[in-house]
């Protein structure tokens, strides 16, 4: 449910509704929108919880939320969450670009990456240190060495880090060293995982499983946000289909879709979506033009070489070249990229 107040409703008003919303057993989410302050009332449905809230001070109406999802839904925020970290915007007019190789491999290749996909214009520098691959003898990623370079190339560049976490008992480590916590495609319904990452105030990007439906991305965005932390970001990285020309099959109608059911922000994964290097700038600017509020791009120095990846990551002019062409598409649709 959600107890939406009335416009001006005063702090103690507030304050009087989430005490009785937790006096019924439920958790009180306070959300303030640009009219009105909604009080998003979540947790096991008992009957006559509506009407008792109803006789509220302050409050205008009390309404049931029709989604699966609670805190997650539009219905409980019309407004479009904008999450910010450093260097890194994304919800608002302006695209996020995050980029930059699958695995962090070594100083210079992470460094070189983040030089130049700074200079073509990412927003953020994307590297995994702790990798979650099929299989155990690939490259499994530097782990804490990995985290270090990442900062240092933070240090140098002042992109803001986005990094995997695969294990709930390392969330508080790359928390320590990351700006976004990256909950991969295998592990989005991982809810050890997600309930840690809930627990930080550090910002996620919440990928969707390949074999996941938008409502259980959503129920899992709702484990992070239950446990208190609001800057969520939701990323369309490729479903499991039939067709097998593409890695994954990169459903773009998702953005649209998740812009009408939730306020959260849209990211998509054309890399992995795809799964050819040679694919990914069209949908890099098809998601441009589909109103993404973000690209998660893999770049790579030198990609016959990568550890992983290599086969779908971009060169460094490859990825300036789209930068240049999703630009046009982005000015055209009236974003800012
Ligand atoms: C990645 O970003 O390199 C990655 C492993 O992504 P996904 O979890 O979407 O497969
Ligand atoms: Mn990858």
């Amino acid at each position: 449910m959600i107890v939406v107040m009335k416009p001006g409703a005063s702090k103690d008003q507030i304050d009087q509704m989430v005490t009785q919303v937790e006096s019924l057993g439920l958790k009180a989410h306070v959300i303030v929108g640009t009219e009105h302050t909604v009080i998003a009332a979540v947790g096991t449905k008992r009957d006559g919880n509506k009407e008792s809230l109803e006789s509220g001070d302050g409050v205008a109406e009390v309404v049931r939320i029709s989604a699966p999802y609670k805190i997650a839904s539009r219905e409980v925020k019309p407004d479009t969450t904008v999450v910010s970290t450093g260097s890194l915007s994304v919800g608002g007019g302006h695209i996020g670009v995050i980029a930059g190789p699958c695995s962090v491999e070594d100083e210079q290749q992470i460094l070189q990456s983040a030089v130049a996909v700074k200079e073509a214009g990412a927003t953020a520098l994307r590297g995994g240190a702790f990798k979650p691959r099929t299989s155990p003898y690939s490259f499994q990623g530097l782990k804490e060495e990995g985290l270090k370079l990442l900062a240092a190339a933070r240090d140098e560049t002042g992109l803001a880090i986005v990094t995997e976490v695969v294990a709930p008992e390392d969330v508080e480590l790359v928390a320590a060293y990351a700006d976004v916590l990256q909950i991969g495609a295998r592990n989005m319904q991982n809810y050890r995982l997600l309930e840690a990452v809930g627990g930080q105030r550090c910002a996620v990007l919440l990928k969707r499983g390949p074999s996941a439906t938008i409502d259980e991305l959503l129920l899992a965005a709702e484990y992070v946000l239950d446990r208190g932390n609001p800057n969520v970001m939701l990323c369309e990285r490729g479903i499991r289909t039939f067709e097998d020309h593409t890695r994954f099959t990169l459903p773009l109608a998702t953005v649209s879709y998740l812009h009408q059911k939730t306020h959260l922000p849209v990211v998509t994964d054309p890399s992995h979506g795809t799964g050819h290097a040679y694919l990914v700038p069209d949908m890099c600017a098809a998601s441009v033009a589909a109103g993404a509020d973000g690209i998660i791009v893999e770049v790579h120095p030198d990609p016959a070489k990568a550890l992983s990846d290599g086969y779908q990551s971009l060169t460094f002019d490859e990825f300036g070249q789209m930068m240049q062409r999703c630009r046009k598409v982005a000015e055209a649709v009236g974003r800012i990229m």
